[in-house]
């Protein structure tokens, strides 16, 4: 006797939408049933621990394929249900996870559920995406009757009784006829079918079981290979590995094996730099296996690449890039979190707030930058290779999120230096500091040469401090975030106050400066639209002049700004520091004193130098030329 009944409600929205899906990774549905299919497992066997009744077997999941029949059939030796079960199980989709999914269903636009589905999938239902019709066939060791569940998914369903049925459950799916848009086909075929369980399920702790067919060579009578010649035959194959290389014990696997995952999981040719591998039991129990690639994947820094983990929930596939798992400035480590107490249902929202996840991800972050730090004091080399890769992640994560993480990541900074011929960290630089020394000086430049070579550090390689070589633009960002160190605040040898001189040359500068007012206002007046300033340099030995900014946007980023996409751009205020020990000094001022038209000419040629050495390039390069070629003229004796 069968009866129709009609799903509750809340289910029949959800239905339509799987029905009218047109979501690409309907493959899921698979992973669903294979998931339920192994819960019907487990439950049996942890009922069995203490129920005499519950007979031992084997456990399996069985699949076969009927290409006549369109179906594909799911058998587990599981728990299966009793009537009330089938009723609450299947009848209805407002329980566990489903509930949770169909409360953030609420105000969603039908593409974004069906987005949400295609990632984390609703459980039994998802075989609407590809069915035109389900059947359940399943005997409850506590039920005498078994029981058949069938429906086309769109109002109703009927269940009856059956006979014979082993204890278990066998679900049937009916695949759709394929249209154009859509191939059903597909799932049919023995291959597709391998395909999905090696993605999703390929860790399920049970035997995933299929008959395949194998063509082997033929024998002849005396069972030896006849050449050339193969017959096919059937052969029962599991499909899945079963045990995940992460739940074994971590003595248990050796570097090798973790490198030869990671290769085939994340398809890299070289070994990893670093493989983390841990587990964590307590209120949230989770495993955790990353890895730091030995070079940045090229495609790191464009916005098409997707940081994340993968994600399992009890050894199923949940997910390929759980982003909440890895803070931005960890975007380039890949691995997974395999954890029992995450559901599979569960929705991006979900996620988003789950707070257990939050905690993995806290934890995952800090097993990191603990792995790195001991790297840095018992591997330097190796650090060094690391740093050089993604060295810039790290200073990016200072600078981000308005330095949140720059405690906790400075000491991972390295930084070439002028004084030395290998990368040192900031607590290094602090340490070898001379006691006259205040700040700790950094340049922009990409060799030593460079920044040797910058009349700025005339002064400083005189006084022997070393100065911190900054050559990629977030480095700038990232240092004016930090600040200080060690109480020890940062300085750009061209920006600001340097407090090089003692008191008394000080006061030689000031009294010299007040003296020579009236000149400096005039060269100022001359360049006015270039600088916002003309002052005695205290920092200057042997160069005539140098540009140093003012307090605010430096030089490098100005010029970090100008490379980007921004409507407007900002400079640095300049200003033009001249050495009053310089010959060139003594000829401004007798060109002032003479009232001579030549001061024009000496100050902008000046300044052009001095954006030159700063690397900027000239407004006009033309004029610069024409008025260089036209002084070496007015100046020529021959
Ligand atoms: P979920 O697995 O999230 O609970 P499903 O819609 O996949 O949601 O399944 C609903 C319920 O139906 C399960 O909780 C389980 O009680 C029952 N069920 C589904 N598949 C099986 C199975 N193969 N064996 C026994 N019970 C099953």
């Amino acid at each position: 006797m069968s009866e129709i009944k009609e799903f509750k409600t809340e289910s029949k929205r959800l239905l339509e939408l799987m029905i009218n899906s047109i979501y690409t990774n309907r493959e899921i549905f698979l992973r669903e049933l294979i998931s339920n299919a192994s819960d019907a497992l487990d439950k049996f066997h942890y009922l069995s621990l203490t129920d005499q009744k519950l007979e031992k077997r084997d456990y399996e999941i069985f699949l076969e394929i009927n290409k006549k029949a369109r179906t594909l059939t799911i058998t587990d030796n599981g728990i299966g249900m009793t009537y009330e079960e089938l009723e609450n199980g299947l009848g209805t989709i407002a329980r566990s996870g489903s509930a949770e999914f169909i409360k953030n269903l609420k105000n969603k636009s039908d593409q974004e559920t069906i987005d949400i589905i295609g990632q984390f999938g609703v459980g039994f239902y998802s075989a609407f995406m590809v069915a035109s019709k389900v059947e359940v066939r399943t005997k409850s060791p506590y039920s005498d009757k078994a029981y058949l569940f069938k429906s086309a998914g769109v109002d109703t369903y009927e269940v009856e009784e059956v006979e014979g049925l082993k204890e278990g459950t066998a679900v049937t799916v009916f695949f759709r006829k394929s249209t154009k848009e859509n191939d059903f086909d597909e799932f049919l075929e023995e291959y597709t079918i391998k395909r999905l369980i090696k993605k999703y399920s390929d860790y399920v702790r049970y035997p995933i079981k299929m008959n395949v067919k194998k063509s082997v060579p033929k024998k002849d009578k005396e069972g030896k290979d006849i050449a050339g010649k193969y017959e096919d035959v059937w052969e029962i194959e599991t499909l899945n590995s079963m045990i995940p290389l992460w739940k074994k014990r971590k003595k248990d696997v050796t570097d090798e094996e973790l490198a030869e995952f990671y290769k085939q999981k994340f398809y890299d040719y070289q070994d990893p730099q670093v493989n983390i591998f841990f587990n964590v039991e307590g209120a949230l129990n989770y495993t955790a296996l990353i890895f730091i690639p030995k070079k940045a994947p090229y495609n790191l820094y464009s916005e098409k690449y997707e940081k994340g983990l993968q994600l399992y929930s009890k050894g199923v596939f949940v997910m390929e890039k759980c982003k909440e798992l890895v803070p931005d400035y960890l975007r380039f480590v890949k691995g997974l979190v395999d954890s029992s107490d995450l559901s599979l249902n569960i929705s991006r929202e979900i996620l988003q707030k789950n707070k257990d996840l939050e905690n993995i991800a806290k934890n995952v972050e800090k097993k990191i930058l603990s792995k790195l730090e001991s790297m840095l004091k018992n591997d330097r080399d190796k650090y060094i290779e690391f740093f050089k890769s993604f060295g810039v992640n790290l200073k990016f994560g200072v600078y981000d999120q308005f330095g949140e993480k720059k405690d906790l990541l400075k000491d991972l900074l390295l930084y070439r230096s002028v004084n030395q011929d290998n990368y040192i960290t900031l607590k290094e630089y602090v340490e070898t500091m001379p006691k006259a020394q205040e700040y700790i000086y950094y340049a922009s430049g990409k060799t030593k040469e460079q920044v040797l070579a910058l009349p700025q550090m005339d002064l400083i390689k005189k006084q022997g401090f070393d100065v911190l070589i900054l050559d990629e633009e977030i480095d700038e960002f990232a240092i004016q975030m930090l600040q200080e160190y060690d109480k020890k605040k940062f300085k750009s040898i061209n920006q600001g106050d340097l407090d090089l001189l003692s008191k008394d040359e000080e006061k030689k500068i000031a009294e010299l400066s007040e003296d020579k007012k009236s000149m400096l206002e005039k060269i100022k007046e001359i360049l006015k639209d270039e600088v916002s300033d003309v002052i005695l340099s205290k920092r200057l030995t042997d160069s005539p002049v140098c540009l140093v900014s003012a307090e605010g946007l430096s030089f490098e980023m100005e010029k970090v700004i100008a490379n980007m996409p921004h409507e407007e751009k900002p400079k640095a205020t300049k200003i033009l520091e001249i050495n009053p020990n310089h010959p060139l000094f003594k000829a401004l001022e007798n060109l002032y004193n003479d009232n001579n038209d030549l001061l024009n000419d000496y100050a902008s040629l000046l300044y052009s130098q001095a954006l030159l050495i700063e690397g900027f390039t000239l407004k006009d390069p033309v004029a610069f030329s024409k008025q260089m070629s036209d002084l070496m003229i007015k100046v020529a004796k021959y």
